[in-house]
Order: C-alpha cells, then sequence, then structure tokens
C-alpha cells in the first residue's frame, strides 16, 4: 500500500497576494523521485493555467481535504532546483528583506537553466625560458603591451587558465591566437573541467608565516575544531598579511575535508590575488564572475555540488554556492557596499553569511582595513573575536597627508577646485615623470546646500542629516520631512556663496587638460566604464604608464596598485559628508582611508592632499592619520546619541503609490501598527511618514517610514504584522518596500 505524498508549491507569480505556499498531490511517478527544492509544473487557477513552482515541503498529511487538491504535472528537467538547505535560507531572507518567497528562492538559485557543459580551456608556455626571454624583449621594444602582458605572466607560470588571462590579464582571443601561431604558446581544450595552474606551488614564495598570521588561523581552527566554529573580524590594514591569513584558514578547513567560500569585491579580483588562490588550490579552487556565461556558472554550480571543489571565489553570489560540507565562509572587505543587493531581496552578504554559517556549522572571518560600524560594533559586543593586524609585512611607509582648507582658499581669492598645495605638488609629481589620482567624491551628490566661503551645510535641525533641494527651491529633510526655504545668504557667515554643490569629473578634466597640456589624462566614471571590460582597460593603460594622471570616482580607490603613484589629490572630500544618510561619515572615512592609501604603494613614499570645507570633522582628521579607533569612537556615539544602527535598528518603509493621499494614508496605517507593536516599551518608536528623497516619479508618489529599535527580531515582527494587514487591505494602487538598517 503506498502511502500519500503532498508537496507544498510555492508558484512562480511575485504577487503579494499569491505568496504563500500551495498544496498538490504528488503523483504515484513523482513519489520517491520529487526532492524539496525541485521546479515543477502545477495547474493554477479556476482555469488550471500551467504554471511553474517550486517544491519547498513534503508531507505525508494533507493540510486540506484531499479533494480540493490538484495533481503536480511534472517536474522541469531543464530548470535548476533549489538545493534542500537553501530553503530555509529563503525563508529567512524572506523575513528579513521582505519581497515574496519566490523572489528569494531565485535568489539563491544562481543558476536558473541547464546547461551542456563546455570545454574548458587554458594556455600553455610551448618555449623555453631563454626563447620567452627574447620575445618579451622584442615586445618590450615594440610596445605590445598585451602580448608582453601574457608572456611575462608565463614566465612566472607557465600554464594560465585561458579565462584568466582574458578576463584578467585583458588579453584578446586573436592575440592569444597569434601568439600560439608563432609557436610561443598553445592552447589546450580539455572536456572535463582542469584548473591547469599545477605548478610547483611549494616551492613558489612560500614565506614563513608571521605570529600573528599563525595565530589567527590557529584560533580560528581550533574552535572549528572543537565543534565551536566562531565568528571572527580581522581589522587589518592594507598589505597586513590578511590574504595570506585566508588562504591560511581555507586552507586547514580544506584539509579537514570541509569546503570554503571565499567572498572578494569583483573589483578586487585581481590577477595577482586570483593567482595567490590558484597556486594554492590548484585545480580545487574555482572563481565566479559576473561577465560569466550561464553555462560557466552551471558548471561551477555542478562541480561544487559534486564535490569536485573545494574553494569558490567571487562576489556576493558565489554565497550561494551548493557545497555539501560546507567549513568556512570568509568576506574579504566586509564594508564593501557591493555585498549588498540591489534588487530585491535586498540582502546582505554579511548577514545572510551570519545565518548560513550558524545553520551549517561553518566559522565566518570577516576581514577589512576599514571595518563597517555594525560588523566593529559586533566585536566590540563580543558577537565576533576580533584580531587586529596593525604592521605592513612589506614596508613601505604610510603617505604624508596634508588637509587643505578649502574655505581659506576662497578667502585667498583661489576660486578653482584646485587648492595651491595641490597645484605645486601635481606640478613636482608631473615634472618627476610620477603619476598623480585625483579622486573626487560623488557618492550621492543629490543637491545638498553647502556655503563655500565658511562650509556650513544645510542640516535638519532633528535629524542631524543634510536636507536636499527639491524643485522650487525648498529644502526638505528625507528622515523626518521637515522642510525649510532655500536661504539666500549662508546662515553662518552671511556669504552669498550659498548654493547647490555640483563638480563633475568631466569638469575637473577640462581643467586639467588646460593646466597641464603634455600630461596624458584618463578619466574613470560611470559614463566611461559603461562598456564591458572598458574599465580593465582604463585601469591597465594607467598601470603601463601609458598615462600621468587619473580622474575617478570611487571607482578609483579600491584596492588597486599602482606603484608609480606618488601624488593622490582628493578634491572635495566632505561632499560624500553631507549626504542625508546617517552612514554618511562611515562612508566618507572609508573612501578617504582607501583613497590615501594608493599613494606611495611603490619605492617612492607618497603623498596625499584632502581639501575640504569641513578640515576639523572626525571623520577628515582620522582618515588622514589613517587611525580607526579614533573614527570609530566618535562615530559610534553619534549612533548612540541619534539612536541609529548599529546601536538601535532601522526599519525603513518606503510606500509608493498612484495616489498621494492613499498612500500617505497606507504609511499612517503602518505607523498605527509599528507604534502599537511598541506600546510603552521604550525600546522603540517611529518616525515620520515623511515625502521620500525624491518625492514624485514618473507620476508615483513616495511616503517613507521609519521604525527604530534595539532589536532586530522586533522590526522583523513589525514587517511581518504590516504584509498580514497589506494581504488583508490588498490595493494595486499602493506598493510597499520594506529594508533593514
Ligand atoms: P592584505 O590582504 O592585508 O592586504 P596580503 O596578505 O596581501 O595583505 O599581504 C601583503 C603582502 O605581504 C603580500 O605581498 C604578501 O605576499 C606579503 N606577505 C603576506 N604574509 C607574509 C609573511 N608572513 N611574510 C612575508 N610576506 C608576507
Ligand atoms: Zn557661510
Ligand atoms: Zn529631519
Amino acid at each position: 500500500m503506498n502511502t500519500d505524498l503532498y508537496a507544498d508549491i510555492i508558484i512562480e507569480i511575485s504577487h503579494e497576494q499569491l505568496d504563500r505556499p500551495f498544496q498538490y498531490i504528488v503523483p504515484d511517478e513523482l513519489r520517491g523521485v520529487l526532492r524539496v527544492g525541485d521546479s515543477v509544473n502545477v495547474p493554477f487557477g479556476r482555469a488550471n493555467k500551467v504554471i511553474s513552482g517550486y517544491c519547498i515541503e513534503l508531507k505525508d498529511t494533507p493540510d486540506y481535504p484531499v479533494d480540493k487538491l490538484k495533481n503536480i504535472i511534472e517536474i522541469r528537467s531543464g530548470e535548476m532546483g533549489a538545493e534542500g538547505n537553501m530553503i530555509a535560507l529563503a525563508w529567512w531572507m524572506r523575513s528579513h528583506y521582505g519581497g515574496t518567497m519566490i523572489q528569494a528562492l531565485k535568489t539563491v538559485i544562481p543558476v536558473k537553466k541547464k546547461m551542456t557543459v563546455k570545454t574548458h580551456k587554458r594556455v600553455d608556455l610551448s618555449v623555453d625560458r631563454e626563447t620567452l626571454g627574447a620575445v618579451i624583449e622584442e615586445c618590450e621594444r615594440k610596445h605590445h603591451t598585451a602580448r608582453l602582458r601574457l608572456l611575462s605572466a608565463l614566465l612566472n607560470e607557465p600554464t594560465l587558465p585561458y579565462e584568466l588571462v582574458r578576463d584578467k590579464l585583458g588579453v584578446t582571443s586573436p592575440t592569444i591566437r597569434s601568439l600560439e601561431e608563432k609557436g610561443y604558446l598553445r592552447v589546450t581544450e580539455t572536456e572535463y573541467y582542469r584548473n591547469p595552474v599545477v605548478t610547483d606551488a611549494q616551492a613558489h614564495t612560500q614565506y614563513e608565516l608571521s605570529p600573528r598570521q599563525r595565530e589567527i588561523i590557529t584560533t580560528v581552527m581550533d574552535s572549528f575544531d572543537r565543534g565551536t566554529p566562531g565568528r571572527y573580524l580581522i581589522h587589518g590594514i592594507t598589505g597586513s598579511g590578511k590574504t595570506e591569513v585566508y588562504i591560511g584558514i581555507a586552507d586547514e578547513t580544506v584539509r579537514r575535508g570541509f569546503q570554503v567560500i571565499v567572498l572578494i569585491p569583483e573589483i578586487s579580483l585581481t590577477y595577482q590575488t586570483l593567482l595567490r588562490f590558484y597556486k594554492r588550490f590548484g585545480d580545487r579552487v574555482s572563481v565566479v564572475n559576473s561577465s560569466m556565461t550561464q553555462g560557466e556558472r552551471y558548471d561551477q554550480y555542478l562541480r561544487a555540488r559534486k564535490g569536485e571543489i573545494d574553494v569558490i571565489i567571487g562576489p556576493r553570489s558565489a554565497l550561494f554556492t551548493p557545497f555539501t560540507r560546507l567549513g568556512a565562509i570568509i568576506i574579504d572587505e566586509e564594508h564593501e557596499s557591493s555585498y549588498r543587493s540591489e534588487n530585491v531581496p535586498r540582502y546582505k552578504a554579511v548577514n545572510c553569511a551570519e545565518y548560513i554559517a550558524g545553520a551549517r556549522g561553518a566559522s565566518l572571518v570577516l576581514g577589512s582595513a576599514t571595518p563597517s560600524m555594525e560588523s566593529y560594533y559586533k566585536a566590540e559586543r563580543g558577537d565576533y573575536t576580533l584580531f587586529t593586524m596593525d604592521e605592513r609585512l612589506t614596508g613601505g611607509a604610510l603617505p604624508t597627508v596634508h588637509i587643505v582648507d578649502l574655505r581659506d582658499e576662497l578667502r585667498s581669492g583661489n576660486r578653482t577646485i584646485f587648492s595651491d598645495k595641490l597645484r605645486e605638488l601635481m606640478d613636482e609629481k608631473l615634472s618627476r615623470g610620477e603619476q598623480v589620482m585625483l579622486f573626487i567624491n560623488r557618492r550621492g551628490v543629490a543637491g545638498f546646500i553647502s556655503c563655500r566661503s565658511c562650509g556650513y551645510v544645510v542640516k535638519c535641525p532633528h535629524c542631524d542629516v543634510s536636507m536636499t533641494e527639491h524643485r522650487g527651491g525648498r529644502l526638505v529633510c528625507h528622515y523626518c520631512g521637515h522642510t525649510a526655504p532655500m536661504p539666500k545668504t549662508c546662515p553662518e557667515c552671511g556669504s552669498k556663496y550659498i548654493a547647490g554643490f555640483r563638480v563633475g569629473t568631466e569638469q575637473i578634466e577640462t581643467e586639467v587638460a588646460r593646466m597641464y597640456p603634455q600630461s596624458r589624462v584618463l578619466r574613470m566614471d560611470a559614463d566611461t566604464t559603461k562598456e564591458r571590460g572598458s574599465m580593465e582597460e582604463i585601469l591597465r593603460t594607467f598601470r603601463d604608464h601609458n598615462a600621468d594622471i587619473l580622474i575617478g570616482t570611487q571607482m578609483i580607490v579600491k584596492g588597486h596598485d599602482f606603484p608609480l603613484v606618488t601624488l593622490v589629490g582628493i578634491l572635495a572630500a566632505d561632499m560624500s559628508l553631507s549626504i542625508s544618510d546617517y552612514r554618511a561619515a562611515e562612508r566618507t572615512f572609508q573612501l578617504l582611508t582607501q583613497a590615501a592609501g594608493r599613494a606611495g604603494r611603490g619605492e617612492q613614499p607618497g603623498e596625499v592632499v584632502i581639501q575640504t570645507y569641513q578640515p576639523e570633522h572626525y571623520s577628515v582628521v582620522t582618515a588622514a592619520s589613517q587611525d580607526y579607533r579614533a573614527f570609530y569612537e566618535e562615530e559610534i556615539e553619534f549612533r548612540t546619541l541619534a539612536s541609529y544602527p548599529p546601536v538601535r535598528h532601522l526599519l525603513e518603509i518606503l510606500v509608493i503609490s498612484d495616489d498621494e493621499d492613499e498612500g500617505f494614508a497606507a504609511a499612517g496605517a503602518y505607523k498605527a501598527i509599528a507604534d502599537e507593536h511598541i506600546g510603552g516599551s521604550g525600546r522603540g518608536y517611529s518616525i515620520g511618514p515623511a515625502p521620500a528623497a525624491i518625492v514624485k516619479i514618473r507620476d508615483k508618489y513616495r511616503h517613507v517610514l521609519y521604525v527604530k529599535h534595539t532589536d532586530m527580531e522586533e522590526l522583523v515582527s513589525i514587517k511581518d504584522l504590516i504584509e498580514k494587514y497589506m494581504q488583508a487591505h490588498p490595493s494595486r494602487r499602493v506598493l510597499t518596500f520594506f529594508d533593514f538598517d
């Protein structure tokens, strides 16, 4: 006698009203075949339209009368399902980041379609080193930079993965082919993926670990071995040997038969870094990146599931790699904003990693030179074990930092965006043939108002964040909705130079070209990097010293190593201080610290000029002295006083509506729900609703409501209550989005 089987299915419709499991009968032929996570077709609705969905649970007893249930039609053979252990993660993500379950499921299934596994290529050196040396010399003479790059890489590493050569060294297929035709190298294709780097890894530069590095690795592994995997934050300046610690922990974890996920922001996935991992793990490591095809991703997915790889490296989606014996998750540069998803569910990789590591018994290791306030706060409270690494292993002095007060420049008649100090140093460095980077901090410059005479920024008297200029010249606070008229003169000093601050990279480029007509200038910003590969191309041109000055936005400050750069100019350091966001100071500190870190990476000592209207602001001062602790102390005080995360948690509820009154009413109802839930506990409160940053886009009205609470889970409950209310009061004209912290 067969026992009956029932399946809960999440159907593929992104509509809040249908965001719940629907139960179906598992027909005989699928019994024992259908697994939790599988993608299936089911009949849905009165018309029995065939619709796809995911099986999230199997049950022996039905929750509804059996005669009301329909049969599952089939398992969708071409589609990837979710791993069983990812279902719980999807539920967790749904409850912590909002959105529907189907959106959460699709997030944890990084590969949608099954593909035929393609062949894999590698590049082998096919001449002896002496011949190669001669060819390299010739390329140098003829300035064949792409060939030079590849051949020099092969000199160090005679076998390289084709993708690494193409994607990271930026050598095009025609170039590789022409070198192959000349007989210098061979491209080999294999059916089965074999990572070609199988060099005499250990013979290579395998230095002794420093006592500190060893201590960290041992602590992490001892906990793991005792069955109590820990959570760690490594605060270490650039060059202090963090990557080597990650590799050590990964290695030890793999030796114990477990697998490791390493997250590195895409922009820092450089050839050098990847090569270090390839050398240690050979064909047991794999890399995912955004330029991979579906087929390549599918291939990685399968290899991970089959246990053919031990270590995966990649950006945030690598977190969902289907390892069966996960032993550690390592996240480098954990403060990076790219670890936060911009699509619903807007998950944060660090928090998901914490959940996954907890559920699967894995160690969690976070590392950064400028840890996020949230992570450092957790370390302070003992949620994470903190390790500090404050010595550079490769020597190299910290740069000399000059802070220039832009108010003085205006006073002395300099109306340009280049201070006298910056120009003087630019003259000096450029005349010596050294390189200069100019950085303009343009994050979220949405029309804040400042005085160019005294640096005064118009801020909300209630929230201490800057007010934003709206059409019609009104100033609005995006947190509480407070409005004020646009001042004609500066309330602080009476100057008439008070206006929205707008300086762009293009404007700087024009100015630089005028001042230094002899210099070769590159610009890197959202406009010049639209095309795939263009960013790598700009960086490469600069590294090869085919340009003297690189102008850019925050893109240029991330982890790149340019040994010839001896001067970094930060043109308006406080621009990001003025964004209407409670993290403004944190962002500024991170950007300034990173930007300053670009100077003097080579033999020559570096200098940094920070131009600012607020030279006394603690984020500027502490970044100049590279003093993270000092910054943290000041900032946590501000967060405490103003009740911002990480001290309190913050739930942002965004209501988008066709009708202004209706949207406002919905936001008001949500506020009532939140206030009632908090009651008189004194541990939380709500603010708003207020018109959002851009009040009206495409005829939609936006309102925002904030709820603050000491306990994150309470905010999740409030979100759940509001969702219940939404299901009871469905409206097609009002859309609601939730966002935590
Ligand atoms: P981080 O990731 O903190 O920037 P890395 O691990 O990349 O630091 O190390 C910085 C430099 O120091 C690298 O060139 C690396 O090869 C070197 N290095 C790392 N550990 C050691 C060590 N124990 N002894 C000597 N050099 C080391
Ligand atoms: Zn003023
Ligand atoms: Zn306000």
